[in-house]
């Protein structure tokens, strides 16, 4: 008896690693203190406005941050095909942006020193018209997971046809709309450091820098106009599944990266 649970630990201890970080490439805000209150700026359409208060809700129970929503965020065309956020904010975005195979997207742009100093969100409302996404638990799902994305996680699985792990950050169908205690846990593991500046704005609206580094560290410099920002993804990091990864560097060294949840494959597999 004693030897089975003797066993039985130490796999769960190699199993450990495995299931352990769900970091998106360790990135993460900077920030000074213990918990921070993070803009998030919506723009998108009243029918998304309860996925999106939900959502912010759901990551704001995390000990380590919350976002602070910006009902009133600019909901034109022009702003939400964009989707760009001011430095030190989030902004996330509905639009019908085509059939372009992706369902949501998640952008993350790096300071120099590769904190995230910005992030947005897309919802292709392509899709989510679209009999088969038109659900509140796809809706809420995605929203619960790009938004995530924008903190720095990554997916705990990717497989579609197992187990649910119960959490929006789980490739699943029906997806599941909120996160779970290793989300959090995932999120304090990645926070509980402090650094020694804030790359997010620091409270009220209307888009202010957001830079509290110090002369000469972190930040993006803003040299960069918008139009030259705004020039697409970049180069593919690599695939799996259902999620892809692009990389775009400005002239500066500002990095940008997207996080692609692709809708295709899944219409694929699962064609009636
Ligand atoms: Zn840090
Ligand atoms: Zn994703």
């Amino acid at each position: 008896m004693r030897k089975i649970v003797r066993s039985a630990v130490v796999l769960a201890l190699l199993s450990s690693p495995a299931i352990a970080d769900h970091s998106w490439g360790d990135y993460h805000w900077a920030r000074n203190s213990s918990s921070f209150d993070l803009q998030l700026i919506n723009s998108t359409t009243s029918d998304w406005d309860s996925y999106v208060s939900k959502a912010a809700n759901d990551w704001s129970s995390s000990n380590v941050m919350n976002f602070v929503e910006d009902t009133n965020g600019d909901t034109s065309s022009r702003t939400r095909r964009k989707c760009n956020a001011p430095e030190g904010m989030v902004r996330i975005c509905n639009l019908a942006y085509g059939q372009n195979g992706w369902l949501g997207i998640a952008g993350i742009s790096l300071d120099s020193n590769g904190h995230i100093s910005k992030g947005y969100t897309k919802l292709n409302d392509t899709y989510f018209s679209m009999d088969y996404y038109n659900s509140d638990d796809w809706k809420q799902s995605v929203t619960c997971q790009e938004l995530g994305h924008d903190l720095g996680l990554d997916h705990q699985d990717e497989d579609f046809n197992n187990t649910s792990l119960k959490t929006c950050m789980d490739y699943q169908d029906p997806p599941w709309p909120d996160p779970n205690q290793h989300d959090y846990e995932q999120l304090s593991t990645m926070y509980a450091h402090t650094d020694s500046y804030n790359s997010y704005a620091g409270g009220g609206d209307g888009g202010g820098s957001g830079c509290n580094a110090p002369p000469g560290k972190g930040c993006n410099k803003g040299a960069t106009p918008d139009s030259a920002r705004e020039t697409g993804w970049g180069m593919s990091l690599g695939r799996r599944g259902n999620s892809e990864v692009f990389l775009r560097v400005d002239p500066d060294g500002t990095r940008h990266l997207t996080h692609v949840l692709w809708a295709v494959g899944h219409d694929q597999e699962h064609a009636h």
